[in-house]
């Protein structure tokens, strides 16, 4: 029996974007269960007919995270899929957000796309494999994970358990392209100090403020000359971007404090804390008196090389999948949950769908894109790289 359809693609998806998921981004969370709860439930009773081993995993009250483990024709490393449970809220959508809806092939509502379209097509693409009774050539695991929106403690956690891992595909909207590298991310905030004054007697005291200025000229030449060296033929070079600044007292007072928040974004062959400490020490030129606070975000980039065989036969499914021969590999400036898994693994991020309608009101997918994604994530699985 063939199980990836569109049929069976309507059904799961409209039955998980009518389970909301919403990740709170850091607000209290006043239900007493997880996010994902009720996301997880449903793969449990989806899995649940095939006897195959199954793991929730709680990285905190907040969240959870399932795993489902299966068996391949060989042990050893296994293959991860891996995509997420939870979306950003819905707030500016309303009441219809939950309410999936289909119409012209797309699948409309909130994380229609962005993620669970993904976990759908991954979900068929083991089902079909259950059902057929047939083995994956590696063993596989399947991690739905929570909290990929806010702060990645699902993908962190997995990544605790040392699973031996060969190959990653980490679903996320790419319009069925591999993407192969993505940028990382450090945040953190540089506080710069100086002395308060009566501001009728600036002489006197030492201008916070006049310094964080001088650190955001600094910010802007440095991301300027790194981009002199790092340069990438699938996304844009490093940035160096303050997202906040908070400064000063009171109106008539010299600021004796002034706090800048960083977000660093580096590029495949940057090391995230090695490019802070080089930042960190070049300020010192500037002479002024500079605390940094500690490291809030980090994530690697992720840097797969195009000749690596897994990714150049993922490149391959998806071009005789789709159709399209002239599909490329592809880079991103943002950040995913691959960036956890790729020291140890070939990591690849595909998925169905646009980012483009991702986090957006009118969220939605084509679900021919979701039926392809399930065969591309089938084939790959069932075959050796
Ligand atoms: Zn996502």
């Amino acid at each position: 029996m063939r199980v990836i359809g569109v049929e069976s693609a309507v059904r799961l998806l409209s039955d998980l974007v009518a389970l909301p998921t919403v990740n709170p981004m850091g607000r209290p969370h006043a239900a007493a269960e997880p996010v994902e709860r009720p996301a997880v439930d449903y793969l449990v009773n989806l899995f649940g007919r095939y006897g195959v081993e199954m793991q929730r995993l709680r990285p905190n009250p907040v969240h959870e995270s399932l795993l489902v483990k299966i068996a391949g024709r060989r042990r050893g490393p296994g293959t991860l899929l891996e995509a997420h449970l939870d979306t950003v809220p819905a707030e500016d959508w309303g009441e219809t957000a939950f309410v999936p809806r289909l119409q012209d092939g797309r699948l409309f509502g909130r994380g229609a796309c962005d993620d669970k379209a993904s976990v759908v097509a991954m979900a068929l693409a083991l089902v079909e494999a259950l059902e057929a009774g047939a083995r994956p050539a590696l063993p596989v695991v399947l991690l739905a994970a929570g909290d990929e929106e806010h702060t990645q403690t699902g993908i962190r956690q997995f990544a605790t358990l040392d699973y031996p891992l060969a190959r990653a595909v980490v679903g996320e909207p790419t319009r069925l392209a591999p993407i192969i590298q993505h940028k990382g991310v450090v945040r953190w905030e540089i506080t710069v100090h100086g002395r308060s004054a009566h501001s009728s007697r600036p002489e006197l005291g030492r201008d916070a403020i006049a310094g964080a200025v001088r650190v955001l000229r600094h910010l802007e030449e440095h991301e300027r000359r790194l981009g002199e060296t790092f340069v990438s033929p699938w996304m844009t070079g490093p940035t160096v971007t303050v997202t906040m600044i908070h400064g000063g007292r009171t109106y008539n007072a010299v600021a004796d404090e002034c706090t800048l928040s960083v977000d660093f974004r580096v590029l495949p062959g940057m090391q995230p804390a090695g490019s802070r400490d080089e930042l960190i020490s070049s300020l010192a030129a500037l002479g002024l008196e500079i605390t940094h606070g500690e490291v809030q975000v980090m994530m690697p980039p992720l840097a797969t090389a195009a000749e690596d065989p897994f990714a150049r036969r993922a490149l391959e499914v998806c071009r005789r999948v789709t159709g399209r021969g002239d599909l490329e590999f592809a880079g991103a400036p943002y950040g995913t949950d691959a960036a956890w898994v790729a020291e140890q693994a070939s990591t690849i991020v595909l998925g169905p769908g646009g980012i483009e309608t991702a986090h957006a009101v009118d969220e939605h997918v084509e679900i021919a894109e979701v039926v392809s994604a399930a065969r591309i994530y089938h084939d790959l699985l069932m075959t050796d790289a």
